[in-house]
């Protein structure tokens, strides 16, 4: 009998499934698991609940991919919010994050990603059809390239840049300027910051 044949099987099952998730390895799905069993049976009971209720409820808004237990999300229902301006960010967590500050009051739209040859991601793996297709469809004025602050970030804002500005002369494209320092990423930035790198974009040409 090997060493890993004694570990449970419901642990290992949790594991094995965990280590599935991108980035995440078998090491981080045990300290995960292991993490959690330290605490009280009823406080990871309702961690697992959670987090059982947040894969069945929610999904991306079909129109800008954000996360939302809705079919459409409460940024893109608001007749408030200016669909002519679209902030675009690599991940969900990045428009909640501007969302914090409060003074955006365009709409998003969520790539699901960033172009990344070496992990085989590549434009077609991103939302960017979709993208395309607002701008077209809202008559928008501005774009603004939100993605990370990093090689990849700046390869992807770069390329949807181009795309745009070929595609859409008329629309204007904007880089958020960093503050935030280079290598960085939107979710962890602090918002003084994030707000100055919003305000000072610079207009790619
Ligand atoms: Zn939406």
């Amino acid at each position: 009998m090997s060493f890993k044949d004694k570990i449970p099987p419901s642990l290992k099952k949790a594991i094995d499934l965990l280590s599935v998730i991108p980035s995440y390895g078998e090491r981080s799905a045990g300290r995960f698991i292991y993490s959690l069993l330290k605490l009280k049976k009823e406080e990871r009971i309702k961690i697992a609940e959670a987090i059982m209720e947040a894969v069945k409820n929610l999904r991306n808004c079909k129109e800008c991919f954000i996360v939302t237990d809705k079919e459409v999300c409460d940024i893109c229902a608001d007749s408030e919010r200016n669909k002519r301006f679209i902030c675009v960010v690599e991940e969900s967590q990045d428009a909640y994050t501007i969302e914090k500050l409060g003074r955006y009051t365009g709409v998003y739209h969520v790539l699901l990603g960033r172009i990344a040859p070496l992990e085989g991601i590549s434009p077609q793996d991103l939302t960017i059809d979709k993208l395309l297709e607002r701008i077209e469809k809202y008559g928008v004025k501005e774009v603004i390239l939100a993605t990370n602050p990093n090689v990849e970030g700046e390869a992807t804002a770069n390329y949807i840049g181009g795309l745009i500005l070929k595609r859409f002369p008329a629309v204007k494209v904007t880089r958020t300027s960093y503050g935030l320092q280079f290598g960085s990423l939107i979710e962890l930035s602090d918002e003084i910051s994030l707000e100055k790198s919003m305000e000072n974009r610079r207009e790619l040409k």
